[in-house]
């Protein structure tokens, strides 16, 4: 009946693939290193705040597009830490980086627009794309490299994009966009007069001094472009949900004329918190990353003494196992399907970060979990092995 189906570009859909792994790991126990959280309590001070703020602050509304105090915080994060030049009055703040997408996507695509997209690509996109009418035309690219060459974009880009959907640093490949690729980027947005979505969530996530580019730095891009920021990676309390989206004022002006219907504020307890936590970081932003990184190490060194093949990761909480590369002849998400019923471990076939053209033979596995878990993860995984 066509009442309980509902619209079909939603009904048509799977579940996202990180809640049903997260209820397959809850209903056999597993270990989960699938859907992309910490398994660690985040920095104490920004929770003790958020606990004091509800105890003894605000629990009203706070303004739609945020409180003042976390969207000057922001502003001079990035300026400090990514040399832009934001105003906190180009800072809407949303909850989460979700919502962001969401508020950007429906105020900036309308029916019949070209969205040029990068696939592997976070499940969110393109169905939002598909409800505000626009048609995604996807770049497709390959392991183990996923390298953005200047071919794929040439193909993609037509006089009727406008809009660029981007993620940096990369779900689920780990990888952090060199200045070529970034460049690239820019270079097409300026040259067909498309607005670029940059969904850059991971920026405090990479490794070994890699540095992270932020797409509206780019010369042709601060009018353009709509940067994207979670403190839920920021912070690794992924269950906060608040993020924020930055863009120039005309763009700003847009996107709050839709984030005031999705939701039209966040919890502003949380809002402090995260505002107390960007300015007080203590050593936050270079520990994090560096713990992180060690336990990527540790995670890879685990699965390459059992044979797998594991491609690299420069952020991210994330790496990959390639499947084939390491004997084992299961597409990835039978592979997964497997791993948590028999082997008790919860991984993410890459497969659902694709609308076509799928790559089936690689796993993401998320190392952001105390070393006990990773040790017990891997020494699981290795069943898999037959
Ligand atoms: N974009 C990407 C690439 C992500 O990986 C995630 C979550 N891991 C999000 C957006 C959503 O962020 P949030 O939880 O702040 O909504
Ligand atoms: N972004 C997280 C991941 O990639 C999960 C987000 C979600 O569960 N929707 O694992």
């Amino acid at each position: 009946m066509g009442v309980t189906r509902g619209n079909p570009i939603l009904a048509d859909l799977p579940m996202t693939v990180f809640d049903e792994m997260s209820g397959l790991a809850r209903e056999h126990r597993a270990i989960n290193l699938g859907q992309g959280f910490p398994d660690g309590p985040g920095p104490r001070p920004v929770l003790e705040k958020a606990a004091q703020a509800i105890l003894t602050g605000n629990n009203q509304y706070p303004p739609m597009r945020g409180l003042p105090e976390l969207r000057q915080a922001v502003a001079r994060h990035y300026n400090a830490r990514q040399g832009l030049d934001l105003t906190a009055e180009e800072i809407t703040v949303t909850s989460g980086a979700t919502e962001a997408l969401a508020a950007t996507i429906l105020s900036l695509v309308q029916a019949g627009d070209e969205v040029v997209l990068v696939q592997p690509l976070y499940d969110a996109y393109a169905p939002m794309i598909r409800l505000a009418g626009g048609v995604p035309r996807f770049v497709t690219l390959k392991a183990p490299h996923w390298r953005i060459e200047r071919a794929d974009l040439e193909a993609a880009f037509t006089p009727r994009t406008r809009v660029l959907v981007m993620n940096n640093p990369v779900n689920p490949t780990g990888r952090v966009l060199d200045e070529a690729e970034v460049a690239l980027l820019a270079e097409f947005c300026v040259r067909f007069d498309a607005v670029a979505i940059c969904d850059e969530v991971w920026e405090q996530v990479v490794f070994d001094g890699a540095r992270h580019r932020p797409l509206i730095g780019l010369p042709g891009m601060r009018e353009r472009a709509v940067k994207i920021g979670s403190a839920g990676k920021m912070f690794g309390l992924t269950g906060w949900k608040v993020g924020w989206m930055c863009a120039a004022p005309a763009l700003t002006a847009v996107l709050a004329r839709a984030h005031q219907f999705l939701t039209f504020t966040t919890a502003p307890n949380l809002q402090t918190a995260c505002a107390f936590g960007l300015d007080n970081p203590g050593d936050w932003f270079e520990a994090m990353p560096a713990g992180y990184a060690r336990s990527r190490d540790r995670l890879t060194g685990l699965l390459q003494q059992e044979g797998f093949h594991v491609l690299p990761s420069a952020g991210t909480y994330f790496l990959s196992v390639d499947l084939a590369a390491s004997g084992i002849n299961l597409p990835d998400r039978e592979f997964c399907l497997r791993a948590v019923r028999e082997a008790g471990v919860a991984a993410i076939p890459v497969s659902a970060f694709f609308e076509e053209q799928a790559e089936t033979s690689i796993v993401r596995l998320c190392f952001a979990k105390s070393d006990e878990v990773l040790d017990e993860g891997a020494r699981r995984l290795s069943k898999m092995r037959g």
